[in-house]
C-alpha cells in the first residue's frame, strides 16, 4: 500500500469494491452521469455501478478521485470513451464528469431502443 490518504486505492485490502459505499454516500446515491436519484426508488439501487470516470484501459488511475456512482445504462454507453481524450490541460473531476454527461445524452434515446429491441420493456430505472 503506497499510504496516500488523498487518493487510496479502489483495493487497498484486495476486495474490489470497498469503496462502493464510499462513492455512493459521495454522490448522496444520485447517479453523476443520468441524475437518477437511488434514495428516491429502490429498483434503481440494483442498477448502481462504480464507475472509472477516465477508464481503466485509458490508464485511468484506480483511486477514489477517478471513481464514480454510475449505473448499468450508463456505463454500459460509456463503454471505454475516455473524456480525458483530445484535450489538452487536464481537466477537473466535475468538468470530466459533465463531458461524460454530454456524450451520454444524445445516446439514451438510441439505448432504450436497442434494450427494449430484445427485453420488450427497457428497464428504463437503468437507462
Ligand atoms: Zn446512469
Amino acid at each position: 500500500m503506497d499510504g496516500n490518504i488523498a487518493t487510496p486505492k479502489i483495493a487497498p485490502n484486495g476486495k474490489p469494491g470497498d469503496w462502493f459505499w464510499v462513492i455512493a454516500l459521495r454522490s448522496g446515491g444520485v447517479r453523476v452521469y443520468c441524475g437518477l436519484d437511488a434514495t428516491q426508488d429502490p429498483r434503481l439501487l440494483s442498477c448502481m455501478r462504480m464507475e472509472h470516470i477516465i477508464p481503466l484501459c485509458c490508464d485511468g488511475p484506480d483511486v477514489l478521485e477517478n471513481l464514480a456512482l454510475g449505473c448499468a445504462g450508463c456505463n454500459a454507453m460509456k463503454g471505454k470513451w475516455n473524456p480525458a481524450a483530445d484535450t489538452i490541460a487536464p481537466l477537473t473531476r466535475e468538468q470530466l464528469i459533465e463531458k461524460v454527461r454530454m456524450y451520454l445524452e444524445p445516446r439514451r434515446a438510441y439505448y432504450a431502443a436497442w434494450v427494449k429491441s430484445f427485453s420488450g420493456a427497457p428497464d428504463l430505472a437503468c437507462i
